[in-house]
């Protein structure tokens, strides 16, 4: 069993550990890549409010825990989408950097 320390919120995908919302376990495409047996397990043992009381069940952790164990197995890798940032935004640090626009 894993366990974890759900005060800071990262992703479970042991190949990624980047912070995330508390409600999600990792990064979609880290979750998607779970098989839906998986996934269903982790839906059937959420209890709805466990990220603020940190006190999910012992069947949530085993799910999660089968989950961790998929993505260590098959070196799954999230791709985190990139930030949309607009254009207003880019042009003002590429003033303050003094990088010109191509
Ligand atoms: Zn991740």
């Amino acid at each position: 069993m894993v366990v974890c320390d759900m005060s800071e919120h990262a992703c479970h995908n042991p190949n990624c550990g980047k912070p995330i919302p508390p409600h999600l376990v990792s990064h979609s495409s880290a979750w998607f890549a779970l098989p839906k047996k998986l996934r269903d397990d982790i839906w059937r043992t959420y209890r709805a409010g466990q990220e603020d009381d940190k006190r999910p069940t012992m069947t949530y952790i085993d799910a999660l825990d089968a989950c961790i164990k998929f993505w260590r197995e098959n070196h799954t890798q999230c791709r985190i989408p990139k930030r949309t940032v607009s254009r207003e935004r880019i042009h003002a640090i590429g003033n303050r950097v003094g990088v010109r626009e191509n």
